[in-house]
């Protein structure tokens, strides 16, 4: 890929015009624009990587995407560069990555320039009201064809590497990563514009872009908040304000609803026998089977400890009962790969639960109320020997008989 790569980049530096003096100053502003971008965001850019799981937006795009517009390949080149050069010495990621995703924003950069210096663009300090449209235009399509060469390369690199089928995701990124990645590139246009016409007003973009950094990591941080890291289930927080929200649509539709409180069975004896780890990975892998048996309106987390929620919006007490007992199963034919406190491979298996069932409105109109139930209906489960499912007024239901 990187052959490739390098061959269209000769290619590039061949065709292009070389650098002039107004080029040279232009390319000045861009460097200083984007090395405050940087600097002012080190940290925070670092802990957004570590955060982030599939294709990593680069906002770095709001200062190499008017490079793309307004100056020759060389600088273009160097501009990404300098820039990625900046991110890995505070970075220190291997060496081969910053070499590819220098070689992939350089790439994607000179053809994108070359493909917009093709379209003809005229001087954007004299335009009319309609050469301004076509002028829009064909930013718009340059955009698209720097995010399409980026896909393909980077997108072919990540399927070749992969181990697993890769999914649209891991190569294109979840929508919210295109909108920031749109927005990004929206920016660096305007980075362009005033750098064309009043270049001074690039300061502005430097501080709008730091900001833009922040609110991009504080969008992060707001799915973080609602999520137990240990099992990506829903935490309390974020349980509790989907639970209202799908309890006050139940009342106003005057429906029923189910509230299932799930607790595992002698779950200290896990962490006693085969150590934390491993009662660790127990519960990852209950939440993995609760997102399983359960429908995507459920909503489903983790209460804390060793218990889990699930919330059974639209559902009546014998389709409860159902649900509640597949629970029950699902947990029990679980086998779990683990360690044991020497860290010998072990599986874990056979492990039974306690329901406890509480349901809307019978036993209760309010969340703290149907938790309130289902927490005694746990109690009264346990008192009755485990491994059961019971409802808050006191009926018991035993699991049926394995077929
Ligand atoms: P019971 O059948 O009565 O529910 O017994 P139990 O052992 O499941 O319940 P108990 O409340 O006595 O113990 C729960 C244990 O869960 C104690 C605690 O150390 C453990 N635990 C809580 N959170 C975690 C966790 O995140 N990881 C691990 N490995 N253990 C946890
Ligand atoms: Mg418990
Ligand atoms: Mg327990």
């Amino acid at each position: 890929m990187e052959t490739i790569a390098a061959t269209g980049l000769v290619y590039a530096f061949s065709v292009s015009d070389s650098p002039n003096g107004l080029d040279w100053i232009r390319f000045a502003i861009l460097v200083a624009g984007a090395t405050i971008h940087i600097q002012l965001t080190q940290r925070q850019e670092e802990r957004r990587r570590s955060r982030t799981k599939t294709v990593l937006i680069d906002l770095t795009a709001v200062w190499i995407f008017p490079a793309v517009l307004v100056i020759p390949v060389p600088l273009i080149v160097a501009l990404v560069v300098i820039i990625r050069g900046q991110r890995w010495f505070t970075a220190r990621r291997p060496a081969h990555n910053f070499v590819f995703s220098t070689i992939s924003h350089s790439l994607a950069a000179a053809m994108a320039h070359l493909a917009f210096a093709d379209l003809g663009p005229q001087d954007w300090t004299s335009l009319t009201i309609g050469g301004s449209l076509r002028e829009f235009g064909l930013v718009v399509l340059t955009a698209a064809i720097y995010e399409a060469i980026q896909i393909i390369y980077v997108g072919g690199a990540i399927a070749a590497a992969s181990t697993t089928r890769p999914n649209v995701t891991t190569i294109l990124g979840s929508k919210a990563d295109n909108v920031l990645e749109a927005v990004t590139t929206g920016l660096g246009a305007m980075t362009a514009i005033l750098l064309v016409t009043m270049p001074p007003t690039v300061a502005i973009m430097a501080v709008v872009t730091v900001v833009f950094n922040r609110l991009a990591e504080l969008d992060q941080l707001q799915s973080d908040v609602r999520t137990d890291p240990k099992t990506g289930l829903l935490n309390m927080r974020g349980w509790s304000e989907s639970a209202e929200r799908a309890l006050s649509r139940t009342s106003r539709a005057d429906d029923s609803l189910a509230l299932l409180m799930i607790d595992l069975d002698h779950f200290k004896w896990i962490n006693d026998t085969f150590g934390h780890p491993a009662g660790d990975d127990v519960l990852r892998a209950v939440a993995e089977a609760l997102g399983q048996v359960t429908r995507p309106s459920d909503v489903v987390g983790r209460f804390g400890g060793e218990e889990f929620l699930v919330l059974l919006p639209d559902i009546d007490h014998t389709a409860a009962k159902l649900a509640a007992e597949r629970v029950l199963h699902t947990i029990a034919a679980l086998s779990i790969d683990s360690t044991d406190k020497r860290g010998d491979p072990t599986t874990i298996s056979g492990r039974t639960t306690s329901i406890g069932v509480a349901l809307h409105p019978r036993h209760g109109d309010t969340l703290e109320a149907l938790l309130q139930a289902a927490d005694s209906a746990v109690y009264d489960a346990k008192e009755g020997g485990r491994n059961q499912v019971r409802f808050a007024d006191g009926s018991t239901r035993r699991p049926p008989p394995e077929d």
